[in-house]
């Protein structure tokens, strides 16, 4: 797992132009990661691989699961309220912060075998979506975080175990 002040998780991804076995391969890696490390998503460059991809396996607030992949995804909409909630990351383990997220997302990529999709999440599912788009522009959450939560959150990243500061 990559974690935070690897470059990798800073620098925008690049898009996917080769739709081969190998990109199957990587969502196979990244599923199996993200169900070891009890991840509800997981983008390609936490796992050191800078492309345009990533994995979902999380329930909404109703409770419903979706599960599914995505190649070359863009954050087309977001909508409704924006809700501060807790959120951690895989690539930050054992932190969180309040961070604040639309409440309702639409994703658009193609699978990997290039077939269009569309991924239209609302509460936490929409959370994780945001959460997603971002790793691949290189940012994680504590970039969206101002003011005292920001302090807060970088402080204890420089604390942790695996930090960097
Ligand atoms: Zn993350």
């Amino acid at each position: 797992m990559s974690l935070f002040g690897d470059p990798v998780l800073h620098s925008p991804c690049e898009e996917v132009t080769d739709f081969g076995p190998a990109l199957a391969r990587l969502v196979e890696d990244m599923f199996a990661t993200m169900y070891a490390a009890q991840g509800v998503g997981l983008a390609a460059n936490q796992i050191g691989v800078g492309l345009k991809v990533f994995v979902y396996d999380c329930p909404d607030d109703d409770d419903l699961r979706h599960l599914g992949h995505v190649v070359n995804p863009v954050l087309i909409e977001v909508d409704g309220i924006t809700v501060r909630g807790p959120e951690g990351c895989l690539s930050l383990p054992g932190l969180e912060a309040g961070t604040e997220r639309f409440d309702r997302a639409v994703v658009e990529g193609v699978d990997i075998e290039g077939n269009p999709v569309r991924i239209t999440g609302t509460g936490w599912f929409a959370r994780c979506l945001q959460h997603e788009c971002d790793h691949l522009r290189g940012t994680v959450y504590t970039d969206r975080l101002t003011g005292l939560r920001r302090a807060r959150a970088l402080r204890a990243v420089r604390r942790a175990p695996w930090g960097t500061g």
